[in-house]
């Protein structure tokens, strides 16, 4: 007997707990999704073994016809999906193809603008304990005090102040969309080079719901595992080949050795499936989901307890709730509501005061339950249970039940065995 079970129980113990946890609890880490099985059969599958150091046609190994194909297709699906004449999907992670990206176009010492990690930023945009804060001269741009909007003058005029190399638009915590072209017109003004990291918002591009940044930018990376649903994992597009060689030298061997061929095959079929018009309900539903949360939270009942929603709203599949005026930290927000059965995480909400561990905000997601099935009833009860958790003194017994009714009724991988 060679199976897993037999082999290590005490793992196979984890694999089962966390089947178990994700189909009992509503999951709503806005960076999160379920991959279908499909995916998930590339992802566990005998591409795992194989050594393919380089480029399909071009590789440092023996035996990789069958591996080629899968990074063909790969590549020529991405490119079809976000209508971009170049792809590289041999990135590790979101942070990987970051980093090659910066590696690509800038040198060490030059200046980078992005958004300021507390305001929403990512930890590669310069945070001063990651490769983008120890190699770059980092400045940032943040979020305005009224609005808790990205100003496009502050933009342009820290842009005008410090010539930055390469400017950077991107998030991980913002619910509006990015103006692009203003960013376009920043970066032609001080002859900077204009990188998008889309991680967050790449499946609402794909299915034509947000922006799309490729025409625009000069480079964009993504993951392929948050609003996308793939595989966990990352990758570059860029609208021509400009950067193509530079790029691909930055990934591998820049970045990176042996690509993770199990983990390209299953972005192959990841792309296949976001250009699909069930993938498009999905992230209709996605959209719709998050409206419906930030719009009870508005709600007259949840504003009298102190609760707000950053920016009134939302463009995308988060929302950020603000607790500043509520007696309920963030902290407490993200227990609570895993009490009830919901998984969200805490935020530092911009200007906050509460310290980083604490936190004043929630951020909540939507693409994991649009992906379970939820439709518009399901996201108006999520969104009642969330409203009522955050309450001072919710009743959490009740709260657990119904988050247990909505999850029994979208059995999460039914084929998939305990
Ligand atoms: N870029 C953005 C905007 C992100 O939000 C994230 C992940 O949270 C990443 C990059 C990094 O992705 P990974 O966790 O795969 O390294």
């Amino acid at each position: 007997n060679v199976s897993l079970a037999h082999i290590d129980p005490a793992i196979q113990a984890v694999l089962d707990d966390e089947l178990d946890r994700e189909r009992s609890y509503l999951e709503m880490i806005a960076s999160e999704n379920f991959a279908p099985i499909s995916v998930l059969e590339s992802a566990g599958s005998v591409l795992t073994n194989k050594y393919a150091e380089g480029y399909p046609g071009r590789r440092y190994y023996a035996g990789c016809g069958p591996v080629d194909v899968a990074e063909e297709l790969a590549i020529e699906r991405a490119k079809a999906l976000f209508g971009a004449e170049y792809a590289n999907v041999q990135p590790h992670s979101g942070a990987t193809a970051n980093a090659a990206v910066l590696s690509a176009i800038a040198q060490p010492g030059d200046t980078i603008l992005g958004l300021r990690l507390d305001h929403g930023g990512h930890l590669t945009h310069g945070m001063p304990l990651n490769f983008s804060g120890k190699l770059y001269n980092v400045v940032t741009y943040g979020l305005d005090r009224n609005s808790s909007l990205i100003e496009m003058d502050q933009v342009r005029d820290l842009a005008l102040a410090h010539r930055p190399k390469v400017i950077i638009a991107g998030w991980s915590a913002y619910p509006r969309y990015l103006d692009f072209t203003a960013f376009r017109e920043i970066a032609d003004e001080v002859g900077a080079l204009l990188w998008v990291d889309m991680a967050h918002f790449a499946g609402l591009v794909a299915a034509g719901l947000h922006p799309n940044p490729v025409p625009v930018a000069d480079i964009v990376s993504s993951t392929s595992h948050k609003t996308l649903g793939g595989p966990r994992g990352g990758f570059i597009l860029s609208r021509d080949d400009t950067y193509a060689k530079s790029l691909n030298r930055n990934v591998f061997p820049g970045q990176q050795g042996g690509p993770l061929m199990h983990i390209i095959a299953a972005k192959a079929t990841a792309f296949l499936l976001a250009g699909t018009e069930p993938f498009a309900d999905r992230q209709r539903r996605t959209l719709e989901g998050a409206r419906i949360v930030a719009d009870r939270l508005l709600a007259p009942d949840a504003r009298a307890s102190g609760i707000d929603v950053l920016t009134g709203g939302t463009d995308v599949h988060l929302i950020l709730a603000d607790l500043r005026s509520s007696e309920i930290d963030g902290i407490t927000a993200e227990r609570v509501l895993h009490e009830v059965g919901i998984t969200a995480n805490r935020n530092s909400i911009p200007f906050d005061p509460r310290p980083p561990l604490v936190t004043s905000g929630v951020r909540l997601g939507t693409p994991a339950l649009a992906t379970r099935g939820f439709e518009t009833l399901d996201f108006i009860e999520t969104a009642d249970i969330v409203a009522h958790a955050l309450q001072p003194k919710p009743d959490i017994p009740t709260l657990r039940t119904r988050t247990k009714a909505l999850a029994e009724k979208y059995p999460l991988y039914p084929g998939l065995p305990r």
